[in-house]
């Protein structure tokens, strides 16, 4: 398996905590705010701020978890519907408060995916919120604020402008933590699918998938299949059944290299596909395999687990008939006395 790079494993782990990233850039922002209206003198402005901010920080100290941040964030959405709705009544909609509102719609979405059909609950509620932003501000009288907004009134472009490219990238840095949790999700998924949840071996399903992709021209199958395996479980139980399917699929990946694939083919047989290899080859490698397992592999009365293997060569086009001549000497090996590696060299012996 390949290491991860040093850049994806911080952002996965951005990815993870992009809703308390996301309330930190929020706290940020109305740090910021506070301090630049505390300097302009514009007292009821910076209040809110304060207000605001220590808003964030009992929300950081309360998101714990995935879950807790999540729920902050819903409530940090509706302090932003009340933030924005005071900001844009006392500048008259000139500050560009309300693209808060309108970017949050979306990232709402994108942060809280554990609320389901709720967000869209949530995202009316919103747009709702926006357009009565829009409208309040011309219901607020003349004299509301009169002097204060006199005073902000020369730098409404630039609070705007910075507003907008504020609400513009917290779109863009949710969307992207978004799709990266989708690419992640979709990573385990396809190895779920290719994958057997009790040993981590391929399964069938990857074998065909290879199988479908491959260009080997000679290919070889060993399949495994352990003796007795019935009675392990009768009389040692189904706990110790499992561990010796799990001791025998390391012994199978430990000796995994390039080109051999070893594939759990369902209850306790196994496959190894080897790609552009020939017959001898593969039965030196089954060999390895077998001792190995008898060496690693023992039973709590301190008897080795054996395996029977049986192992056929042939083109990739023929790969059914490959792996039908492997089953038949392993069938063979079964009969003839099990513990055993059947090819075409000895099949009479076990015959
Ligand atoms: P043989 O030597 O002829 O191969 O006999 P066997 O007992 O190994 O084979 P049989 O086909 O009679 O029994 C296979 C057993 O494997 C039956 C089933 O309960 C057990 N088995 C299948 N999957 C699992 C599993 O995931 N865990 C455990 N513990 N047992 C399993
Ligand atoms: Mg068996
Ligand atoms: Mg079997």
């Amino acid at each position: 398996m390949k290491p991860r790079s040093n850049s994806s494993t911080i952002l996965n782990q951005m990815g993870k905590n992009r809703n308390t990233i996301f309330l930190i850039m929020c706290l940020i922002v109305h740090i910021g705010y506070f301090s630049v209206f505390y300097i302009m003198d514009a007292v009821p402005m910076a209040l809110i701020n304060a207000v605001s901010s220590i808003f964030y920080v009992l929300f950081l100290i309360f998101s714990k978890d995935r879950e807790t941040s999540e729920k902050a964030t819903v409530v940090a959405y509706f302090e932003i519907i009340l933030f924005s709705t005071v900001c844009e009544c006392i500048t008259r909609n000139t500050f560009g408060f309300i693209y808060f509102v309108v970017g949050m719609v979306p990232v709402l979405f994108y942060l809280c995916p554990s609320y389901g059909n709720k967000r869209f609950i949530f995202q009316i509620l919103g747009i709702i919120s926006a357009l009565m932003i829009h409208f309040t501000p011309s219901l607020v009288p003349n004299y509301f604020y009169k002097e204060l907004f006199e005073e902000l009134m020369p730098y409404a472009r630039s609070f705007s402008f910075v507003n907008l490219l504020i609400t513009l990238f917290t779109v863009l840095y949710t969307s992207f933590f978004y799709k990266l949790e989708l690419d992640l999700i979709k990573k385990e998924l396809d190895h779920q699918s290719t994958h057997d949840p009790l040993t981590g071996l391929y399964n069938r399903r990857f074998l065909y998938d290879v199988i479908g992709k491959e260009s080997a021209e000679q290919i070889s199958v060993i399949l495994l299949d352990i003796d007795n395996f019935k009675k392990i479980n009768d009389r040692f139980g189904h706990d110790i059944g499992d561990k010796v399917l799990k001791i025998l699929s390391s012994c199978l990946r430990e000796e995994e290299k390039d080109g051999y694939y070893p594939v759990r083919w369902g209850g306790e047989e196994f496959v190894v596909y080897c790609q552009n290899t020939d017959v001898d080859t593969a039965y030196r490698h089954a060999e390895k395999l077998c001792s190995l397992i008898s060496e690693s592999a023992t039973l709590p009365d301190n008897s080795p687990v054996t395996v029977t293997v049986g192992l056929a060569s042939g083109k990739r086009e023929d790969y059914d008939a490959v792996v039908k001549k492997a089953d038949e000497y392993l069938y063979t090996g079964k009969k003839g006395g099990k513990n055993c590696i059947v090819w075409h060299q000895n099949e009479a012996e076990y015959n």
